[in-house]
């Protein structure tokens, strides 16, 4: 697979696939809020919402995105994650350019869920250089979150 550069050098990025096309692209940090678009299709891709990540995608977002990425394990049948996406959603909003906010479908992703050992959802696990660094479980406010990611 190839992937549309987007910067020079070791800028912060994120590395992640467009939605429509699934090409790889690298984003600079600062882009993130530009209007960003797929390198290949001219499609946006939208770092103001929770990036979609699969068991297909998650290992290269997480290795090869330099920003710290704050990951919501979540399931759509799940009363609690429903509560907390509008505070997720919005720490995506107000964030891209120094964190990438993910979301990953327990259920349709069970490869990733189970090698995190997510045991009760939601559960947030932030991801710094390809690492776990932090963890939480249960319902968070929007501040919690943000703290997760200082
Ligand atoms: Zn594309």
């Amino acid at each position: 697979m190839t992937l549309a550069e987007d910067t020079t050098g070791h800028a912060p990025h994120v590395t992640l696939p467009c939605p429509a096309c699934g090409r790889w692209n690298r984003i600079a940090a600062r882009r993130m809020t530009d209007g960003p678009k797929c390198g290949i299709c001219a499609a946006p891709l939208n770092l103001a919402h929770p990036v979609a990540l699969t068991d297909a995608t998650f290992d290269r977002v997480i290795h090869e995105t330099s920003l710290p990425i704050l990951v919501d394990f979540y399931a759509d049948w799940c009363g609690p994650c429903r509560m907390m996406a509008p505070a997720v959603d919005e720490l995506a909003r107000t964030s891209a350019g120094h964190t990438l906010v993910a979301k990953l479908d327990t259920d349709a992703s069970q490869k990733v869920a189970s090698r995190y050992q997510i045991r009760g959802i939601p559960t947030v696990i932030v991801f710094r250089n390809g690492r776990e660094e932090r963890r939480q479980s249960g319902v968070m406010p929007l501040a919690a979150l943000r703290e997760m990611v200082r």
